[in-house]
């Protein structure tokens, strides 16, 4: 491993360096797999867009899991701060980092012009007028709908999430959007069976072209959302390199690739591209 950071060290130094992260950088700091596109395995059947946008008691479900899950993404320390680009081409500003994860982290340790491929859960969209909302305030219209609610955790499963007894979700109150007074609302996040909108794909295109170098950081490069980063960085000529536990499914386009946890290498990667 010493190797590849090393010669990991020398391909960023050149700087330019577009980042994708994925799940295992959020992981590591406490927060639970989000079980979206890019759930690194999904344990039990995603939510689909199509299964909560069509069955009630399937969104009961999710905000009240939602509604006490939330807490550990608001507790997760920002400890996963993804490193900046470093200069771009011809000394410009650096590509943009991209990240495939919905919690919000890069944000909240300081990085701006994060491109959010998969959306954030801190806001909260109506599917009928479109109004955006933070999450904070559904968290406090929720507590408000379920003054006496409170359910007994049965499980925390390895990755986070929580199970709930059955009644405890039926007793739970949903909320609809105040704008219009009767939208449904939904986590702005991309689930499964939805597409991820357009300028968001081409603004990730355009960080990857302008790079020198696309550092693949957290991700099993599962699913093609991300991993069509990699096969345009190839095509390019653009050399990739992944860091990630485990093997990935961009190995056999990457240049580099180091099997090891972020916290182990990603310190490593910030101190040299500084
Ligand atoms: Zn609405």
């Amino acid at each position: 491993m010493r190797d590849a950071t090393e010669k990991l060290a020398e391909m960023v130094a050149n700087g330019g360096v577009a980042v994708l992260t994925g799940a295992g950088i959020s992981t590591e700091s406490g927060i639970p797999d989000y079980r979206g596109p890019d759930g690194a395995e999904v344990r039990r059947a995603p939510m689909t867009y199509q299964t909560f946008t069509r069955d009630a008691a399937a969104r009961r479900r999710y905000w009240a899991r939602s509604h006490v899950g939330w807490r550990a993404i608001a507790r997760a320390a920002p400890n996963a701060r993804p490193p900046a680009g470093g200069p771009g081409g011809g000394g410009g500003p650096p590509p943009p980092p991209i990240t495939q994860n919905v919690d919000g982290l890069h944000q909240a340790a300081g990085a701006s012009g994060v491109i959010e491929l998969h959306g954030n859960l801190d806001r909260v969209v109506c599917l009928d007028c479109g109004d955006v909302t933070p999450r904070d305030e559904l968290d406090r219209r929720l507590r408000m709908a379920n003054p006496v609610w409170n359910a007994q955790v049965l499980a925390v499963n390895p990755d986070g999430d929580v199970d709930l007894p059955d009644d405890a979700v039926d007793r739970f109150r949903v909320v609809d959007c105040r704008s219009c007074g009767h939208g449904t609302l939904k986590p702005d996040v991309v689930f499964f069976g939805e597409t991820v909108p357009l300028p968001r794909v081409e603004a990730s295109f355009a960080a990857v072209h302008d790079a020198r170098l696309l550092l693949v950081l957290g991700s099993s490069l599962t699913v093609m959302s991300g991993r069509r980063f990699v096969l345009r960085a190839a095509k390019l000529g653009i050399p990739v390199a992944i860091v990630n536990r485990g093997s990935t499914r961009g190995d056999d386009y990457a240049t580099l690739t180091v099997d090891a946890p972020l916290g182990a290498v990603l310190p490593e990667i910030v101190r040299m591209m500084r």
